[in-house]
């Protein structure tokens, strides 16, 4: 894991109060083999140390009050410069906007485009349309149409007609008699770069004319996608990287060697199957991930946003009143699931991430306790206190469970009750999401 190894270069830097030249051409030799190891480019990582090893003299890093901390924040500022610097956003001027999609298949566009499209939908008020042009697999079409109908974006699809270019035209006037303002064409991709592939897909950008191709990699497949990333601007020029499947502990070093290879910004992270699981590409914050000091402002950012002020408010109130029952237990496990996976949020917070890379948390973890809790009466619910052996029996039943569950859910709910209490509304809800182990 290229934190880590990161962490333990520096912590022999941090360790020292003085730094000299021999060791810190070591530490750079630790940062080069770090990179490398994760799926950085040779040349790339060689840069790299060179220009840190430039910056860090010249700054006199040797005589420095504490030079571990300005090396770590002059690995930092290059690592974030070499990502791109600052967040590069989506050029829409079209009339519609095109947005094309291209990669590998498995790579997640389909994915990527559902999640597009609900981002333009829900934050920038955007009325989009998505076009199903993977047509090879009828498979392809239904996947997107689920998609869609996730996010409640409609899917142009031409089920007998195999020409995607036609089918992309079509789309686009389609678009404009009904008022949408960005067409999001998700493609067709094979195994391996194939002329075939490339054809099709610089044909139908030939076509349409798009206002961003984006080229979506899966961040896992290391080096590879270094190279298909190569193949594919040679032949497209596309605008803009998409990096997928950058969940939880995923190494980033693709991240840093795309953008050097292929000199295009990296837009949009994706960072989970769900709908809601895309950030927007912020070198800055790339950075401190790799460097293991957490993606605390993403965290806080996406925690804020699905938080609603009111409710919390709401809440804080009936806690202080003692009040806190079961209809307000599982709002809040609704609002918990809401922030999307919880691994994946857990592994932002610093210190937290490696400690549970083994843990197995999921969404399904609440589903036992919302079971049981859609199984009491309104009454049970507002007033947990007249819950009895033979109401949790009934309750047990209802919800397939045990009454052992029953029971546990009950104690530790008092338990949580009284603590909150003393807490306010959104360290409650970090307590809440404790509970379920
Ligand atoms: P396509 O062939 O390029 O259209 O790829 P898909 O969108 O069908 O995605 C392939 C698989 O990767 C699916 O199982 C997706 O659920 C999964 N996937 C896509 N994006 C992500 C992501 O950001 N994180 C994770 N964990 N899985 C993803
Ligand atoms: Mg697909």
């Amino acid at each position: 894991n290229l934190s880590e190894r990161l962490e333990r270069s520096f912590k022999i830097l941090k360790g020292e109060g003085k730094i000299t030249e021999i060791n810190v051409a070591e530490t750079l030799k630790d940062v080069r083999r770090a990179l490398l190891d994760a799926d950085v480019n040779y040349k790339v990582a060689k840069n790299f140390t060179d220009t840190v090893k430039t910056k860090a003299l010249g700054m006199n890093v040797l005589t420095a009050v504490k030079p571990g901390q300005l090396m770590v924040k002059i690995v930092h500022d290059e690592l974030a410069k070499l990502m791109g610097g600052e967040a590069t956003e989506l050029h829409l001027s079209g009339k519609p906007s095109i947005i094309l999609m291209s990669g590998l298949q498995g790579s997640g566009k389909t994915t990527f485009s559902g999640k597009l499209a609900n981002m333009l939908k829900t934050k920038q008020h955007k009325n989009p349309m998505l076009v199903a042009c993977d047509v090879y697999r009828p498979a392809a079409i239904e996947q997107l149409k689920v998609v869609g109908a996730q996010v409640g974006v409609p899917v142009y699809a031409e089920d007998e007609n195999k020409n995607v270019n036609e089918i992309a035209l079509h789309a686009i006037q389609e678009a404009k008699a009904k008022g949408h303002d960005v067409v999001i064409v998700d493609t067709a991709g094979r195994l391996a770069v194939d002329e075939s592939m490339m054809r099709e897909i610089a044909s139908l950008k030939d076509a349409i004319h798009p206002d961003e191709t984006l080229f979506v990699v899966d961040s896992m497949t290391g080096q590879d996608a270094v190279n298909t990333a190569k193949e594919f601007n040679d032949r497209l020029d596309f605008d803009g990287v998409v990096l997928t499947k950058l969940d939880g502990d995923t190494r980033g070093g693709a991240a840093l060697s795309i953008r050097t290879v292929v000199t295009k910004p990296i837009k949009f992270i994706g960072t989970g199957e769900k709908m809601e699981a895309i950030d927007v590409f912020h070198p800055e914050r790339m950075a401190d991930r790799i460097l293991g000091m957490g993606d605390v402002v993403s965290l806080v950012e996406r925690a804020q946003e699905q938080f609603d002020e009111e409710e919390a408010k709401r809440l804080q109130k009936k806690i202080q009143k003692n009040k806190f029952d079961f209809d307000d237990f599982l709002k809040q496990i609704e609002q918990i699931k809401k922030m999307g996976n919880l691994k994946e949020l857990a592994s932002m917070i610093p210190g937290v991430g490696k400690a549970i890379k083994d843990v197995d948390i999921d969404d399904n973890a609440f589903n036992g306790i919302e079971a049981i809790i859609r199984s009491m009466t309104p009454q049970e619910r507002t007033h947990p206190e007249v819950l009895n052996q033979s109401r949790k029996m009934r309750i047990a039943k209802g919800s397939g469970t045990s009454i052992q569950e029953v029971n546990r859910l009950v104690k530790q709910f008092d338990q949580t009750r009284k603590m909150m209490k003393m807490v306010t509304g959104n360290q409650a809800m970090s307590m809440m999401a404790r509970m379920k182990d």
